[in-house]
């Protein structure tokens, strides 16, 4: 039986040596702060930036939110950008996808300062990434291998699959295996022989959004199993894209939905906004 990688009780203690260094901050007189912006009505983004918002606030970073209706257009989006850009009380500036179809969400990142771009998706971090420098890193990814870390899991020499491909998890996560020195293939939909690939897997990491993909049939024997996946079901369960129940039993080691990734995606986000504050001040 695989060993359950806790991602809610290790986002816990980041948190907590976060708000340390939170509070160093303030007694040196800077008080970190993340501005979020969301354009229109999304459910599942309200329940997304609650979240962040609950970390904020328990960490000690201000939290300040633009909520932009529906037919905000492209200028009014970059002019409240550019504010926030300019903005020396802010730290760290999210725009939460997805934005309405009339916007471009690709222009709206790129004109975020690169510095207080804390979901690293601006090119620069992007491309500081694919070199190998010191940046900011997309959140997911980023708790992914942190994970790995913790629970001192090889990665030199292993062959990692990621099935996935998106500029927000498969393809940095696939830069931040590289750099660690593991083989690895990034899988999508134009794939062919998944399984077969997927099995081959000493890391196998799930990040397509298709509840019950990862069969146990796909995952060799002892193999480290990753699950990015959020999906909700008619019951209105979440669960991710592994058939945990299954796959635990073939794996060395597993994360859960809820409980994995997903709290560990806003703890990286709370470490970058911090990372922010302190590179602002140097
Ligand atoms: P996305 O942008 O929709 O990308 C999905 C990727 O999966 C694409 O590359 C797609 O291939 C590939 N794919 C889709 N169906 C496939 C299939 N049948 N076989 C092989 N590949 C397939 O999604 P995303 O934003 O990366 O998110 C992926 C999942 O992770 C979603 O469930 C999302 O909710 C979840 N997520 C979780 C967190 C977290 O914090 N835990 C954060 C972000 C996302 P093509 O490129 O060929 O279309």
């Amino acid at each position: 039986m695989a060993e359950i990688i806790n991602g809610k009780e290790l986002a816990k203690k980041i948190r907590l040596q976060l708000k340390q260094k939170v509070e160093e901050l303030k007694n040196d007189g800077v008080q970190p702060k993340l501005s979020v912006i969301m354009v229109g009505n999304d459910k599942a983004s309200e329940v997304y930036v609650r979240n962040k918002s609950k970390a904020c606030n328990e960490i000690g970073i201000a939290f300040e939110e633009y909520l932009l209706p529906e037919e905000t257009t492209g200028e009014q989006l970059l002019n409240i950008i550019e504010t926030l850009n300019q903005r020396e009380d802010v730290h760290g500036i999210l725009l939460q996808s997805p934005i309405p179809k009339h916007l471009d969400i690709r222009e709206a990142f790129n004109y975020i300062d690169y510095k207080k771009d804390v979901d690293g998706f601006h090119p620069i971090n992007v491309g500081k990434l694919a070199i190998g420098e010191a940046g900011f890193v997309s959140c997911t990814p980023a708790g992914v291998m942190e994970m790995l870390k913790e629970y001192n899991i090889e990665i030199q020499g292993k062959r990692a699959v990621i099935i996935g491909r998106s500029n927000i998890v498969g393809k940095p996560l696939a830069q931040l295996l590289l750099n660690e020195n593991a083989t690895v293939t990034v899988c999508h939909s134009k794939t062919q022989n998944i399984e077969q690939i997927a099995k081959e897997a000493d890391i196998l990491v799930a990040a397509l959004g298709k509840p019950k993909f990862i069969t146990a049939n796909m995952v060799k024997k002892d193999a480290v199993v990753i699950d990015v996946g959020i999906n909700r079901t008619d019951d209105g369960k979440l669960v991710g894209d592994v058939d945990f129940e299954n796959v635990e039993k073939v794996a060395s080691y597993i994360t859960p939905v809820p409980g994995g990734v997903g709290p560990m995606t806003v703890a990286m986000l709370m470490r970058n906004v911090v990372r922010a504050t302190k590179l602002s001040i140097i």
